[in-house]
């Protein structure tokens, strides 16, 4: 048996302790390989219990009564967040709005706390959404944004950032995990260059909250935000989660002010008075039935365990870069991820000259789902809690049986709406 053999991812899956999870997911189609997991998660089995007895029973039998089970979800979920999916401490994380609009509310409230300087400090292979919530920001208030160069493929330069830090810098900003390379930046060293200078910190952690430890408490880590339609399984546009530091709480003002970050809510008083402490972050009236797919999607991932998800997470992937140096390389394709597994989250995104028409052959004819990003990469996100070894060599193996025979050749080179 060589290294190449599908015995061998059948072997891996023997003996991989989380193969029970993929139970707990629906999978009404087994021939399909979803390696997209890192963008939109599988749907949980219990989530769909879940909510069809949440529409039927709390909404549509217990009405404005069930709110007594719904008014505090934004805290309750946060905390089952901070126990069991980000290193953080009861009441330092609720879950409310989108990522895009907590990344507003938290950038605001750093930029107010720190009057006089007038830099907004992150880097060019930022998220979009967040590089544009900045750039907003920084119109707005007349700050300079200052764009680190980062390398594509290798992620935030630890350098780059101290040379970019000084007393001018407010606020920085930065992924955690590279939304494209998936390389990872080293929280705690970058958290604490920018303290050194005197600025505050805000992580994204939309593809590392459900796949890799996030050490927010032991980096004295500030603020952050991150997805729970990802790794978490929350499902499509669940509402994000975000996280203060405790000792910065009260301190801290977001933007925003509704009634659910008001002191006594139900008061219905005249003047806005920010509640203590977390609360103060929320706005308005959250998604209950969205929120009801966060929380059990935050139960099963933490139940798996974020360190047995990083051990698969970092072996799936290094299963799957060895199979790609065997037999893609020699079809023009090049890793465009951190080679070393400590320096890389759990996915893993391959070069081509021809990525876009290669992402829909896999889709349209392959039964393999990646997903393609900008300018010419192909992003393979084999989701530890839910994708088997046999998905990632299923998965390459029809990759290299479509470019060999070059049937991708027949799609348009028109990028969609959607990628
Ligand atoms: C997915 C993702 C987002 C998504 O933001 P939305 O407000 O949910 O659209 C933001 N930032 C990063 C880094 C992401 O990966």
């Amino acid at each position: 048996m060589t290294r190449t053999d599908r015995a061998v991812a059948e072997d891996l899956d023997r003996t991989d302790p989380l193969a029970a999870y993929r139970d707990r997911f629906l999978t009404p189609e087994p021939g399909l390989v979803y390696l997209d997991g890192n963008s939109l998660g599988r749907l949980p089995v219990t989530t769909a219990q879940r909510l069809t007895e949440a529409v039927t029973e709390q909404w549509g039998r217990g009405l404005i009564r069930s709110w007594e089970h719904w008014i505090e979800l934004s805290q309750s979920i946060g905390d089952e967040i901070a126990a069991g999916i980000v290193e953080a401490d009861p009441g330092e994380v609720v879950v409310s709005d989108s990522t895009t609009v907590n990344l507003y509310k938290l950038a605001a409230a750093a930029l107010d706390a720190r009057p006089g300087r007038r830099v907004l400090l992150t880097d060019d292979d930022n998220f979009p959404t967040d590089s544009y919530v900045f750039q907003g920001l920084a119109a707005a208030r007349g700050l300079e944004l200052r764009v680190i160069e980062t390398d594509l493929d290798e992620g935030l330069s630890i350098e780059a950032v101290r040379a970019a830090l000084n007393s001018d810098v407010a606020l920085a900003s930065f992924s955690h995990v590279a939304y494209r390379s998936g390389a990872i930046a080293d929280l705690a060293t970058v958290t604490g260059l920018a303290h050194d200078v005197g600025a505050l910190v805000l992580w994204d952690l939309s593809h590392s909250g459900g796949s890799i430890p996030v050490p927010l408490r032991s980096s004295g880590a500030d603020l952050a935000v991150g997805c729970t339609y990802k790794y978490l399984c929350g499902g499509p546009g669940a509402p994000a989660f975000l996280y203060v530091r405790r000792d910065l709480q009260d301190e801290l003002r977001q933007p925003i002010w509704g009634w659910f970050g008001q002191r006594d809510q139900f008061a219905m008083a005249g003047a806005y008075d920010a509640a203590p402490g977390l609360t103060r972050f929320l706005v308005g009236t959250p998604p209950v039935l969205s929120m009801i797919g966060v929380g059990e999607g935050v139960r099963v991932v933490a139940d798996a365990g974020i360190d047995a998800l990083r051990v698969k997470g970092q072996a799936l992937t290094s299963y799957l870069i060895e199979l790609a140096d065997e037999w893609l390389t020699p079809l023009g394709f090049r890793l465009a991820s951190p080679r070393d597994a400590e320096r890389r989250g759990s996915h893993v995104t391959l070069h081509h000259p021809d990525a876009w028409r290669i992402c829909r052959g896999l889709i349209e004819r392959c039964d393999v789902v990646p997903d393609f990003r900008t300018p010419d990469r192909l992003r393979l996100g084999p989701a530890p809690l839910t994708a088997s070894y046999a998905d990632v060599w299923d998965g390459l193996d029809r990759l290299r049986r479509l470019v060999e025979s070059g049937a991708h050749e027949s799609y348009p080179t028109q990028r969609a709406r959607v990628t």
